[in-house]
């Protein structure tokens, strides 16, 4: 398969996680992979595991590297599949949440998304085939207790991908958002690690507690999200458009 063959992905958080994975899958469908993030080693060491792909460095948080970094991306050619990948989370009860730490998370979460995605406007609204996955959680189609601000900053970014597809509809873009429950990654040992730390409960008792929130009673493997990444690139998926795609082995909400 090689329907992407020439067209460069970028793919932010893309050194690790979901996001290597979703490089991974592009790479295999032809893509060529911008691996964007901060650590600039990890990304450079996983960047020489994806075919054709390149590491840049950026925080997403800083607008003048984002501009930077994308301009950078673009040296190969126009820039047609994004995948807004990067994120943080962290949990306390809302009583005890301080201002800080809310905006702390929007700022990756959602004004990142929307930095990131501004960079490339110009290039999706005349590409031939562009998409943008936005990687949202089942946390931005429902709620749950000690996560307030990652639950807003997950809803928001499904708020935008519906605008954005809504306004990009007569191009040849979509905006769409994955929104996976618990996936086996570094953000779910995060919460695997506070749970035995609040609770006192074993590793095992703590993978269970998350994978409770799964009607399928299991957390997500990496290349489960990663292959609807590669589905919503496929050329055949161009009328999925302003959807936010649940992954999480039923209905929980
Ligand atoms: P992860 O921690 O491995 O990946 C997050 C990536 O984002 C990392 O590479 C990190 O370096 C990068 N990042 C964080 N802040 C950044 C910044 N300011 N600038 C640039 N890069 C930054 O965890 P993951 O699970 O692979 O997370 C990927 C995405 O999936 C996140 O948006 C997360 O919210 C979402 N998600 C994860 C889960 C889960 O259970 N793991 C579930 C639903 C959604």
């Amino acid at each position: 398969m090689g329907h992407l063959k020439g067209q460069t992905a970028v793919i932010t958080g893309g050194g690790t996680g979901i996001g290597l994975a979703i490089a991974r899958r592009l790479a295999a469908d032809g893509a060529n992979c911008v691996l964007m993030g901060r650590n600039l080693e990890r990304l450079e060491t996983q960047a020489k595991t994806v075919e054709r792909a390149r590491a840049i460095q950026c925080d997403v948080t800083d607008s003048a590297a984002v501009e930077a970094a994308f301009e950078d991306a673009r040296r190969d050619g126009p820039i047609s599949i994004l995948v807004n990948n990067a994120g943080i989370a962290s949990s306390a009860p809302f009583h005890r949440m301080g201002e800080d730490e809310f905006l702390r998370i929007q700022d990756v979460n959602v004004t990142g998304v929307f930095r990131c995605t501004k960079a490339v406007a110009n290039d999706m609204r005349t590409a031939e085939s562009g998409r943008v996955i936005n990687i949202s959680s089942i946390a931005g189609l429902s709620g749950g207790p000690y996560i307030t601000h990652y639950c807003a900053s997950k809803h928001a970014v499904i708020g935008m991908t519906r605008a954005l597809s809504a306004e990009w509809a007569k191009t040849n873009t979509t905006v769409n958002a994955i929104c996976p429950g618990y996936v086996r990654t570094e953000m779910a040992e995060g919460a695997i690690r506070t749970i035995i730390e609040k609770t006192g409960a074993t590793r095992e008792q703590a993978i269970a507690e998350l994978a409770k929130n799964n009607p399928q009673g299991r957390l997500l493997e990496v290349e489960e999200v990663a292959e609807i990444a590669g589905w919503l690139c496929h050329p055949d998926s161009r009328s999925i458009n302003g959807q936010a795609i649940a992954l999480n082995g039923g209905h929980s909400m």
